[in-house]
């Protein structure tokens, strides 16, 4: 798996977002906000030197690209399926050539909490995307990015029925920028939005309909009986925070966006996506045995590979202010082959 960056702009302005800081320095970095069709081209050839038959396309919000219907059908005449993350505000010609995939070939992740504004869902947004949702149907996923305790995800539940859309909902933490001002969740809150989450799972069970978290989540945060509940939802718990790999329209590799400028691989490097998986996860190591809360030192969870100790961006906030330097030795970040 690896995600393609192909639109470094966004017309929303979500309080969480955590790619804000990677699209301003990417902003600084490159003379074109959107990705060429020559670096396109080799971003496929890049997922088929990996073995990867799937096309993650990210943003900022992928479908502003100028010439995005170009993008997916040269994905489709390679044979690979489409996976897009969007905010759900797309344009006619954009919406048309997402509907005109398979569904099985083609999944949109609508990222359903995505606004202008904060906490004051804009109506107007809401319609179009709903229209657009509808017209999608089985190709799109809901996404919901939880950023304060004050979360309801009720609504989804009339949402999936009234536009056939898929019966699962991903959930998402916000996790900090390190060096921004992002909306995200303190770790003391977690437990508090898992007594709702786990109370959403319940109502949506009744309805066939599944929650599937993102990464970030941690074993502590629910209980026993929580993880039944969820269990028996379908929901497959994970704990986890590895490298998503973020391919940058730079070439750059990045951890994820949370940790851009400070977990990445330069353009060119010559690795697959497992080899750059293995490196940045060894460029990770040495901020391993901390964990978002102070106990993650010693909790067995941990120890047993249950837990990966939550969001490593969270961790590295924890320390940020603290007389403790987590600077990583040059053996570790340097590349095979170029050692
Ligand atoms: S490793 Fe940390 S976050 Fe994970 S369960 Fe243990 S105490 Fe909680
Ligand atoms: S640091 Fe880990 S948990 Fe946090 S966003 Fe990145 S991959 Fe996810």
């Amino acid at each position: 798996m690896a995600n393609i960056v192909i639109s470094e702009v966004c017309n929303l302005k979500c309080p969480y977002c955590f790619a804000s800081q990677f699209l301003e320095n990417a902003r600084t970095h490159t003379e074109s906000v959107f990705i060429s069709l020559e670096d396109f081209e080799a971003r496929l050839d890049f997922l088929d030197a990996s073995g990867i038959h799937e096309v993650r396309l990210i943003g900022g919000e992928p479908t502003l690209h100028p010439r995005f219907t170009g993008l997916v059908e040269r994905a489709r005449e390679r044979g690979k399926s489409i996976v897009v993350f969007s905010h759900g505000l797309m344009s006619e010609r954009a919406l048309a050539c997402l509907e005109s995939l398979p569904p099985g070939e083609c999944t949109v992740l609508v990222n359903i909490n995505a606004t202008r504004q904060v906490d004051q869902p804009d109506e107007r947004e809401m319609t179009q995307r709903r229209a657009t949702i509808a017209r999608l149907g089985q190709r799109v996923q809901l996404g919901f990015n939880v950023y304060s305790t004050r979360f309801d995800l009720d609504f989804l539940i009339p949402l999936i029925e009234e536009t056939g859309c898929q019966r699962a909902i991903r959930v998402g933490l916000a996790q900090p920028i390190l060096d921004g001002k992002n909306a995200y969740l303190h770790p003391k809150q977690y437990p508090i939005v898992a007594r709702r989450l786990v109370r959403f799972a319940r109502n949506a069970m009744a309805q066939g309909i599944r929650l599937d978290f993102d990464c970030g989540f941690v074993r502590c945060m629910f209980s026993e009986d929580d993880l039944n509940v969820l269990e028996q939802a379908g929901t497959l718990f994970e704990a986890r925070c590895n490298p998503i790999l973020d391919l940058a329209i730079t070439g750059e590799a990045i951890h994820c966006f949370p940790l851009t400028g400070k977990v990445a691989l330069p353009a060119g490097s010559g690795m697959d996506a497992g080899q750059m998986r293995e490196q940045l996860s060894r460029q990770t190591r040495i901020y391993r045995s901390a964990g978002i809360y102070k106990e993650c030192s010693t909790c067995l969870h941990k120890q047993n590979g249950v837990c990966s100790g939550g969001c490593l961006a969270v961790t590295l906030r924890r320390f940020q202010h603290s007389a403790i330097r987590l600077d990583v030795p040059a053996s570790i970040l340097s590349i095979p082959g170029q050692e």
